[in-house]
């Protein structure tokens, strides 16, 4: 009697238990089965790609490159199939899928399909176009009095020259690459917008921002927030520029043109400060610097820099930069020290990247095993950077004595703000100009282009000029929509830098204080990618993603 009973209880509890849980558990347990699926294929792809990537680096030739060419595109592969794909819009679109780690996977893997659902031939026609465009600029070499001319070249006149007459020739030499390639960049413009329309975006720009996990409202909010918080303080400073360069090159401040300003787009610092950092660098090692100071803030980086390729060798990528070759520990870094302050930079940033990967949590699926944004990587990697000039640390270092770090303390310190003020006013220009090219590429472009040059960097068009300027920035043709996550990074530095200083250690150049490390593995670098980024950045700091530390960490 009593067992019938148990046995009814259970008949009837049955079907009532299904219908309440039966949805979210089974659109749950159909994404962990994609995702099992997904990772069988990912997880060795991603490696050999990234193995092989790797290999070319090192290596350089052309059998490597083209094996790491074959590999990235099988591991892009992956994502464009358009059965995975209606799976995952089946799941997404139930909005059943409740678990917090489910949904971040969810989330981060919809944007990976939805964007390899691209039209492959549209693809291949976008890749042509910008093969074209590529060559283009290769080949362009500026002519001056018959002279050609490199970009390095038309850097170092720009650089040291102080003839008005010799700064002009080479910056309108340069700027004349603008009509070989503006209508191509157009036309470019135009196809990458028709891509993004028959995937559901409005343009490219918005494609491509959505696809990374930002909202084009949200990033121009920020970069509208910084705008204010630095506009007068970057006029005065851009007022001392003027009076330093035009004194410089004999000219008065009213007949300052764009070619003055010792770059070719205004994006770099004019060296109106004299401190040679790399002379202190002279008899050091910046691998042995560098891993001192990691160790001693409790981010061993040691097994990071016995993977790493260090040092120059024929063929090899004359960069640098922190690959992870499988998410499970694998973390190199290639670079080319030598002993000057530009590597010790490099090697700290580097290995700030290193850590962030190193140092994620184990346990995470794979997806999530990731930089919450490709920015808060390079935000962590910049923190790190800076200190390679930064007097304080190095006199914790032993690089440099209390006199002679009190002596260049000031300089270092305004060179700092001005190269931060500089690059901020000239990522505004390409954020601004790119979003609003690919909102409407029909309008008139030059205008565009040297009106909000004129806001945000403060410097006059010359006068009558009507050319395509923008189109000689290859960034715009080539490397579309990106320009804006240097800038955010470099607010996240602030940010962090902000907290770490004011919250876990009471030592601004952090030497020695494993609190810094502590902090930075539990709130920055184990979460991953396990939160959307601006709730990471709120976790480890109490605040959303703000100019304010940027604003309070350059401006006096
Ligand atoms: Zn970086």
């Amino acid at each position: 009697m009593k067992k019938i009973r148990v046995f009814i209880t259970c008949v009837l509890a049955i079907p009532i238990l299904f219908s309440c849980i039966s949805n979210q558990e089974k659109m749950e347990k159909r994404l962990s089965t994609f995702i099992s699926g997904m990772e069988a294929k990912v997880i060795p792809m991603y490696r050999k790609s990234a193995i092989a990537s790797w290999n070319a680096n090192i290596l350089g030739t052309d059998s490597a490159w083209s094996i790491s060419e074959k590999a990235s595109f099988d591991y892009a592969k992956i994502f464009t199939s358009k059965t995975e794909f209606s799976e995952l819009k089946d799941i997404k679109d139930s909005g059943e899928v409740k678990d917090s780690l489910l949904s971040r996977q969810l989330d981060i893997l919809y944007n990976a399909y939805l964007g390899g659902q691209v039209d492959t031939s549209l693809l291949a026609q976008q890749i042509r176009m910008e093969t074209e465009i590529n060559k283009k600029f290769t080949n362009y070499r500026a002519s001056v009095n018959g002279k050609e001319l490199t970009d390095n070249q038309v850097e170092e006149i720009l650089r040291n020259s102080t003839k008005s007459s010799e700064l002009q020739s080479a910056w309108e030499a340069h700027k004349l690459i603008g009509p070989v390639v503006a209508k191509d960049i157009i036309e470019l413009v135009k196809h990458r917008n028709k891509i993004a329309k028959m995937i559901g975006f409005n343009n490219y720009h918005e494609m491509s921002l959505k696809l990374s996990g930002q909202d084009p409202n949200e990033v121009t909010r920020i970069f509208d927030e910084l705008d204010s918080l630095t506009r007068d303080n970057f006029k005065e400073l851009k007022n001392e520029i003027d009076i330093y360069l035009a004194k410089r090159d004999k000219i008065s401040v009213s007949d300052l043109q764009p070619w003055h300003y010792q770059n070719r787009y205004f994006q770099e610092a004019p060296k109106i400060y004299k401190v040679d950092f790399d002379k202190y660098y002279k008899n050091y090692d910046p691998v042995k610097l560098a891993s001192t100071f990691y160790n001693g803030i409790g981010l061993n980086v040691d097994p990071i820099l016995a993977k790493s390729d260090l040092y120059e060798k024929p063929g090899k990528n004359q960069h640098a930069f922190s690959t992870d070759i499988d998410r499970s520990g694998d973390v190199r870094t290639l670079d080319n020290i030598l002993p000057d302050s530009y590597w010790m930079n490099t090697i700290l940033h580097e290995l700030g990247h290193g850590a962030y990967s190193y140092y994620n949590d184990m346990s995470l699926p794979f997806t999530l095993r990731d930089a919450a944004h490709t920015f808060t990587t390079e935000a962590v990697a910049v923190m790190f950077g800076n200190l390679a000039t930064d007097p304080k640390w190095m006199l914790q270092m032993n690089i440099i004595d209390k006199n002679e770090s009190e002596k260049i303390s000031d300089e270092s310190s305004k060179a700092l703000r001005l190269e931060m003020l500089v690059f901020s006013r000239w990522a505004q220009v390409m954020y601004r100009f790119e979003k609003s090219m690919y909102e409407n590429p029909d309008q008139d472009l030059n205008s565009l282009w040297w009106n909000i040059v004129e806001k945000y960097q403060m410097i006059r068009k010359p006068e009558g000029r009507d050319m395509p300027d923008w189109a000689t920035k290859i960034h715009i043709a080539l490397y579309p929509c990106y320009y804006h996550n240097y800038l955010l990074g470099y607010l996240l530095s602030s940010q962090l830098y902000n907290y770490i200083t004011t919250k876990v250690t009471d030592n601004p150049a952090f030497t020695n204080d494993k609190a810094v490390g502590e902090y930075l593995k539990s709130k920055v670098f184990r979460p991953g990618a396990r939160y959307y980024w601006n709730d990471m950045i709120e976790r480890a700091t109490g605040e959303k993603l703000t100019a304010k530390y940027y604003a309070k960490q350059f401006i006096k």
